[in-house]
């Protein structure tokens, strides 16, 4: 009997061994599926709605263009409709996309030296648009030399463009933003302060959560995705950012994101 002992023992093992490396396999393949289905849902959903989208676009352009059109004042409106609510629609298709990639383990940042104090002046423009449109204002206050960090410039454009958004969507009647950016030999610091609805603690702690969005109750009916500030955060962790939101009820809300410096050219 004790003969037998050791070639059964080995043959657990054998055995566990075997297990274990098919259960090895079994998720390496369903991993890969998982990939397999992203790269998929990105491709498909590119083609899908990106290429009309870009149609409509060229189409709206020619139409709010075209000098039979802007004479007859119903159709120049009509077509200025077909071209804003294209470009929104494409926003949303973007956020999608942006999430989709970034959850893919293929997700690379491109990162090259940017003066931060030039690129958010830049923003800032951008933005004034959206904030004239919604009786808004925006201002800046930056320091007067460039200031340079490392930086992935399409995602910091839709890290900053999306807490403004932010900002001006859960506003309370007229909306007044505030983009304070500061260094110091480190680091950089720039703080955007909204004067909106603010958001309360017990939810702040679950802001930057995927899907997670403030159960509004009667306060407000603006819809969103509650994927924005998770983006934001992915993107800031990725680039060894710091980003914090403090905010009061009723008296607004203050995103403080701090980057490090880039000393060497
Ligand atoms: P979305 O705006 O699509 O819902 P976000 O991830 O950008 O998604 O924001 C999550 C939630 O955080 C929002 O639903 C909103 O309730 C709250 N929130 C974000 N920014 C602000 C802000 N500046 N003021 C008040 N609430 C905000």
């Amino acid at each position: 009997m004790n003969d037998l002992r050791i070639p059964i023992l080995f043959s657990i093992l054998t055995i566990l061994s075997v297990l274990s490396f098919m259960y090895a396999i079994w998720v390496i393949l369903r991993q890969k599926q998982v990939t397999d289905l992203q790269t998929d849902f990105i491709n498909n959903m590119t083609h899908e709605f990106k290429t009309p989208i870009s149609s409509i676009k060229l189409a709206s352009d020619y139409l709010v263009n075209n000098e039979t059109i802007v004479k007859d004042v119903r159709l120049k409106r009509y077509s200025e409709v077909i071209k804003e609510q294209n470009s929104r629609l494409n926003n949303q298709v973007e956020k999608v996309l942006n999430i989709a990639r970034l959850e893919k383990d293929q997700f690379k940042l491109k990162k090259e030296r940017i003066d931060l104090t030039d690129f958010v002046k830049m923003i800032t423009a951008q933005e004034q648009m959206k904030f004239d449109f919604q009786k808004g204002i925006l201002t800046n206050h930056l320091p007067t030399e460039p200031i340079y960090i490392m930086a992935d410039r399409l995602h910091l454009t839709n890290v900053l463009s999306n807490i403004l958004d932010n900002a001006l969507k859960y506003c309370q009647d007229s909306p007044e933003v505030q983009i304070n950016m500061s260094a110091d030999a480190r680091m950089a610091t720039i703080l955007i302060s909204d004067n909106g609805i603010g958001i309360n603690t017990d939810d702040l702690k679950k802001i930057f959560d995927k899907f997670y969005r403030v159960s509004t109750g009667n306060r407000h009916d603006v819809k969103g995705f509650g994927l924005g500030l998770f983006y934001v955060k992915n993107i800031c962790d990725a680039h060894n950012w710091n980003i914090e939101l403090d905010s009061v009820v009723g008296q607004g809300t203050v995103v403080k994101i701090k980057l490090p410096i880039s000393h060497t050219a």
